[in-house]
């Protein structure tokens, strides 16, 4: 019986808790064991300190009453969150040691079961936490990681988060027969766990509000993102029409500018600034105020335009909301404001399609698990022409990261065609 955990790494994204919810649903029907792991790679190193927990009896199973989930408060450790985890309903086996009962603080790898992920669609941001972890990024912080996931039985976990959370994923994964040899010879493991643990079969799903994977359409959150900058400007648009005012929204997107253009698309902008292509015109102040007047002289009473917080010009100087606002104000007079949306963009409610994608690609990345092989790579779970698909996972960032290599190069065609095979002038 596979022993399977979900974490979530990196930064937060609206559709990361859909994704555990699928993943412990999916993975719970196909006959796995279910975890989930807190706070990102962080609690993997963590792992479950059983001198901080307290121990409780175990409790009866009754297959056929439905049950509450196995309530256990979080404490006010700033690192715990006040999460209730169980074993719920679906848990057939009733053979369970889960420690109900136990205080959460100092235990990260948690038995989670059906009833635990209930009503997960609706939050934004990630129920079981996420960081950034330092320690993952060491060798010692890896191997002590195999080993709370030795200890604890996982054979699997799925990753969702960004290109370095599942760059990390991959380096786990590789390492992987070296750690457990080393856990071996150094008696921290026994041979048979030695054995039964020869191999780590690991998945990455990408949890981005920037939509800055390659090798995929949609990553997890985005369109939740852009719902949200669409709201923000549908907000500013009566202000703007009332007052003929122009505003200069600064939307998040540090090497992508998936957000800016669609946002601009979606709000009718009048300019766009992208990371991946810059203005044409160098100068582009000259460019930026003759589009807008344009606007103007056909009887346009409102001017909006977004600039994406990597935006910059063919020389890579940044173009910044502010500086934007002094050319619009000096040179056309517009009554110009700033709008830096920030977190607000990060955060609330999924839309539906931050619920059916997760969704859809939690139950593909169970399969991938089960059918993982020490000889398949691991893989990355996407999106492609409406199709959920697969495919290796540092093929996907390698061309991710030649994309941010592109644009360090000045080479805007080849980091535009790098998104976009299709893209020409
Ligand atoms: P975002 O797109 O929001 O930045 P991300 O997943 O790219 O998300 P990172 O901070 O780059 O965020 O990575 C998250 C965590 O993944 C790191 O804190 C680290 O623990 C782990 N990680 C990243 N790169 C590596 C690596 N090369 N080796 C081991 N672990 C890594």
């Amino acid at each position: 019986k596979l022993r399977l955990a979900v974490l979530t790494s990196g930064g937060d994204s609206a559709g990361m808790n859909a994704v555990v919810r699928a993943i412990v649903k999916t993975a719970i029907l196909k006959g796995c064991e279910t975890y989930v792991v807190r706070e990102g790679y962080e609690g993997l190193v963590r792992g479950n300190s059983e001198a901080v927990s307290v121990a409780s009896p175990p409790r009866e199973h009754n297959h056929h009453q439905r049950k509450e989930s196995l309530l256990v408060e979080g404490d006010a450790d700033s690192f715990v969150h006040n999460l209730r985890f169980g074993d719920g309903e679906l848990l057939r086996d009733g053979t369970s040691d889960h420690p109900a009962g136990r205080t959460l603080k100092g235990r990260y790898i948690v038995r989670v079961g059906w009833d635990d992920v209930r009503g997960w669609f609706t939050s934004g941001g990630t129920l079981i936490g996420t960081a950034r972890s330092v320690a993952f990024r060491t060798y010692e912080g890896r191997l002590t990681a195999a080993h709370n996931l030795i200890k604890e039985g996982i054979d699997a976990i799925a990753v969702c988060g960004g290109d370095g959370s599942l760059t990390g994923a991959d380096v786990f994964r590789a390492e992987w027969p070296k750690l457990v040899a080393e856990l071996a010879s150094t008696s921290r493991i026994t041979e048979e766990q030695h054995k039964a643990h020869a191999h780590l079969r690991i998945v990455g799903l990408v949890g981005s509000i920037d939509n800055d994977m390659s090798m995929t359409d949609l990553t997890i959150g985005a369109p939740t993102a852009l719902h949200r900058i669409c709201e923000a400007i549908d907000n500013i648009d009566s202000t703007a029409s009332s007052h003929s005012r122009a505003f200069v929204l600064e939307v998040m997107g540090r090497h992508c500018g998936w957000l800016a253009l669609l946002a601009g698309v979606s709000g009718g902008a009048d300019f766009i600034f992208i990371p991946e292509r810059p203005p044409e015109a160098d100068p582009w102040e000259d460019e930026m105020c003759r589009n807008i007047q344009r606007h103007r002289e056909i009887g346009k009473r409102k001017t909006i335009v977004i600039v994406a917080e990597g935006a910059h010009d063919k020389h890579l100087t940044p173009i910044r909301a502010d500086y934007v606002k002094e050319v619009l104000s000096e040179r056309l007079g517009l009554d110009t404001r700033v709008t830096t949306l920030g977190h607000t963009q990060r955060g609330g409610r999924p839309c539906a399609f931050d619920r059916i994608l997760p969704t859809l690609q939690g139950v593909e990345a169970v399969d991938a698990l089960l059918e993982a092989t020490p000889d398949t790579p691991s893989y990355m779970i996407g999106i492609a022409e409406n199709k959920i698909t697969r495919v290796p996972l540092m093929e996907a960032v390698k061309m991710t990261n030649e994309v941010t290599q592109a644009i360090k190069d000045k080479d805007f065609d080849k980091a535009m065609s790098l998104r976009d095979p299709e893209f020409r002038e």
